[in-house]
């Protein structure tokens, strides 16, 4: 894949990168070696404030590395503004909470004593430099929720992003370069993927962290796994989204709307199947795909638009496979299943829901990365639960459901990484965020996500 700016409304290439050569690539893991000597030793105080003046910097930026996102890859500028402002947060949440979260943690007396110890601790330190494969979706955001706890805990990071998003990659290591992190603390590397086995077996490289589809995950694990290097996977989704009859109708169906079309269908913890009590089955169905039915498709930099286009024409490809495999078998669209017949440039895809899916249907167990909602009927709880739990997947998941006997099931029962009631799945600084099965493993975010690249060490006195 060519390392290029390519806009998604208009199909146009704006601009074209080199990729960096193995010289290039040398001479930054090399400076990456070299500044984590230094930058480990640094105090917290320290680190606190260069995020403060990276959180700053990006604060007065915001409007135009958005305008640089819609661009490169077609989220709507609304939603661009709102990922900036969401960095702005996060940098200067883990320059506020980093140093307790990093705090030497004490075992009890009687423990310490037990071990036959003076005294005794744990203590956080960092690993080394990480290799950060990240994808084209939320191009800020997912750099900046591994950069912000990991340089915050003393690590440096070399940044692989996704060949489509190049100009928002190198704007995220120039902007820790501004803000005054020391040399070589966070590099872009504009390489391809043919270049991260390499990367990834050097000694240099202590840990990688990938967001993005379960191959490229299994790749890097297979890989890091050979060189027992420590990874946090954080791979595709197909969330479930639960309507029980005691829902707020409603509120439901407005977030429902949301939760699918965010990011123009393109998010991993996005709802993607939504599974409505049969009680309330045919209501939801009606409003739900009335909503969905009434958002404007169009171009991404209007404050008028909904849905932008997908990221990539083999995206929306995949997106059309997906759905004429599932009507070619039986499926319904009831509304939507097409190409907006008045856009003739661009990777446009109108909102769909779709309903009659079995589990032959490839998107029964797949990921539909578009705006693309499935719909099902459960007859009861279980029957809900079941449906939910039926796919690789783990990431997240939504309930609607005002009763408390209901709540605690679900709590007990959905296997996720999340479970969140009346309300859509959104990531929070002080939450941790990751899934379980094929959405991969480890957290990010929270004092969970910055721990996941320390070394965890035992101090111990006799
Ligand atoms: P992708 O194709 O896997 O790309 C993600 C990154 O991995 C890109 O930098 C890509 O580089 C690189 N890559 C691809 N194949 C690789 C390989 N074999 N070895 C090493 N690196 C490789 O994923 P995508 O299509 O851009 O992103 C969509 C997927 O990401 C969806 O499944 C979505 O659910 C998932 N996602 C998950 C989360 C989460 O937090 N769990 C968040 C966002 C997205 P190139 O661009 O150069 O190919």
């Amino acid at each position: 894949m060519a390392i290029a700016t390519v806009n998604p409304a208009t199909g146009e290439t704006l601009k074209t990168f080199e990729a960096h050569g193995p010289d290039e690539i040398e001479e930054r893991l090399a400076r990456a070696a070299a500044a984590f000597q230094e930058y480990r030793t640094t105090d917290l105080v320290t680190r606190a404030e260069l995020l403060r003046a990276a959180a700053d910097l990006l604060e007065q930026e915001q409007d135009e590395i958005a305008h640089t996102m819609t661009t490169e890859m077609g989220k709507t500028l609304v939603a661009a503004r709102a990922e900036a402002a969401k960095c702005v947060k996060a940098l200067r949440w883990y320059a506020e909470n980093g140093e307790r979260l990093l705090a030497d943690e004490h075992p009890s007396a009687a423990d310490i004593e037990d071990s036959g110890a003076r005294t005794a601790y744990i203590r956080y330190r960092p690993l080394g430099p990480v290799l950060a494969v990240m994808p084209w979706n939320f191009p800020l955001w997912q750099v900046i929720r591994f950069a912000a706890p990991a340089l915050m805990a003393g690590n440096v990071g070399l940044l692989k992003h996704a060949s489509n998003v190049p100009q928002t990659a190198l704007y995220i290591g120039d902007l820790f370069h501004r803000a005054g992190f020391p040399e070589g603390c966070f590099q872009t590397l504009l390489v391809g993927t043919d270049a991260v086995e390499k990367i990834l077996r050097d000694p240099r490289i202590a840990a990688a962290t990938l967001t993005g589809s379960e191959l490229a995950g299994r790749s890097v694990a297979a890989i890091a796994g050979d060189e027992v290097k420590k990874t946090v996977l954080e791979l595709g989704g197909s969330d479930p989204y639960i309507v029980m009859p005691s829902a707020d109708l409603d509120r439901a169906v407005g977030t429902a709307v949301t939760a699918r079309v965010q990011n123009n269908g393109q998010s991993c913890i996005a709802a993607k199947r939504f599974i409505a009590h049969t009680d309330i089955h045919d209501a939801f169905a009606e409003r739900f795909t009335a909503a969905m039915a009434a958002l404007t498709v169009g171009d991404p930099m209007l404050e008028s638009t909904d849905v932008g286009p997908l990221s990539s024409e083999r995206g929306r490809a995949d997106l059309e496979e997906l759905v004429g495999d599932a009507v070619a078998q039986g499926a319904t669209a009831l509304c939507g299943g097409r190409r907006p017949p008045h856009h003739r440039v661009g990777w446009f895809y109108e909102p769909t829901v779709l309903t009659g899916i079995t589990p032959t249907m490839r998107i029964h167990r797949e990921e539909a990365f578009g705006p693309v909602a499935t719909l099902y009927r459960a007859a009861d709880l279980d029957a809900a639960v079941e449906l939910a739990n039926d796919v690789p997947f783990g990431l997240s998941s939504n309930v609607w459901t005002g009763d408390e006997a209901e709540q605690r099931r679900f709590e007990r029962d959905l296997a996720a990484g999340g479970v969140y009631f009346n309300g859509m799945t959104a990531s929070h600084p002080a939450m941790p965020f990751g899934g379980v099965k094929r959405s991969g493993y480890g957290r990010e975010l929270s004092g969970h996500g910055m721990r996941e690249f320390c070394n965890v060490t035992t101090i111990w006195y006799g």
